[in-house]
């Protein structure tokens, strides 16, 4: 055998090796022309290792001729900033409060600080990542988002004002198409501006799903801290339908960060993608082991 300078655990080893990347064959034709709209955020994004794996990942989803597009998260890095800055907030219903000096934070670290970074991450890894702020070029035209609440006592609806936050209304996907077109990968900050040119926070997730929607994406992926969504007995969920969704997003045990991430998913399945997931970006190589793998990982949503 030509393959006996080697011990047999080590020709094992390499077959094994092998084997993986001829396994990932039928999930590269799946997704090969495609688009992928991966939410990155939480602890994948602050960690070194990670965010170096991340933008290997997806460097090599590009090689294969899948298009990953990326929209990217900042609420720890929004908040150590504005602490820096004897900034405080409020939080109505899991959202920041965001009155003029705390937009224009929040759009200089995500669309500095954070953009930056992760684009020259990937451009490190070899990739040719392209930058680009919700805000400009009206990419994501947004509106303030009403949030209604209902007094427990008289259960009376009043609508609450809590600044800059928005929800996008339209997305100008042509800036993504030609940045796809020549090759890139863009990196899309959560930002967001109106017809008066007011800018919006936007929840990424949000943001992410809204984008994913119109450019109906084989695939939206939410990276996040927690493996997927947990049942009452904190179980992991594996797959789920829309119809399911819908029944498990209103449920006492879907708390916090979770609540947007679900809704976001049904929403984007409704606008047309394909199939979306939740999974945990804290695992080496997430977007690989759910992407190219029999098993995938994380809770999938599908039609
Ligand atoms: P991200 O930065 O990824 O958006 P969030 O904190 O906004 O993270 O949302 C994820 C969090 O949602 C988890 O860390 C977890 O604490 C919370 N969560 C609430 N309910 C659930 C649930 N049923 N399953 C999983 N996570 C949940
Ligand atoms: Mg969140």
């Amino acid at each position: 055998m030509k393959f006996d300078f080697l011990s047999e655990s080590d020709q094992a080893y390499f077959i094994h090796k092998a084997s993986t990347l001829v396994e990932a064959l039928p999930y590269i034709r799946e997704h090969s022309g495609k688009n992928i709209v991966i939410k990155y955020g939480g602890h994948a994004m602050g960690d070194i290792l990670l965010s170096q794996k991340f933008s290997k990942d997806v460097g090599l989803l590009k090689e294969v001729g899948i298009n990953p597009i990326i929209v990217h998260g900042g609420g720890p890095q929004i908040g150590k900033m504005l602490k820096k800055k004897n900034i405080s907030s409020n939080f109505v219903e899991g959202l920041r409060v965001t009155d003029t000096k705390t937009v224009k934070i929040v759009e200089d670290v995500l669309s500095k600080d954070i953009n930056e970074k992760i684009v020259n991450d990937i451009n490190t890894s070899g990739g040719k990542a392209e930058g680009f702020s919700g805000n400009k070029n009206n990419l994501i035209e947004a509106t303030k988002l009403k949030i209604a609440v209902k007094n427990s006592d008289s259960n009376i609806e009043k609508i609450l004002d809590i600044g800059f936050v928005g929800e996008p209304v339209k997305i100008n996907i042509s800036i993504i198409k030609e940045s796809l077109e020549k090759g890139h990968i863009p990196v899309i900050a959560p930002l967001g501006i109106d017809q008066e040119g007011n800018t919006y926070n936007i929840n990424a997730d949000t943001a992410a799903g809204a984008i994913a929607g119109a450019l109906k994406a084989n695939k939206l992926l939410l990276l996040t801290d927690v493996a997927g969504i947990l049942d009452g007995n904190e179980k992991l969920i594996s797959s789920l339908s829309v119809e399911e969704a819908k029944k498990i997003v209103n449920k006492t045990f879907v708390l916090g960060g979770m609540k947007p991430k679900i809704s976001t998913c049904i929403e984007a399945i409704k606008n047309g993608v394909k199939k979306a997931t939740i999974l945990d970006g804290r695992i080496s190589h997430a977007l690989i082991l759910e992407l190219f793998t029999e098993h995938g990982i994380g809770s999938q949503i599908y039609s």
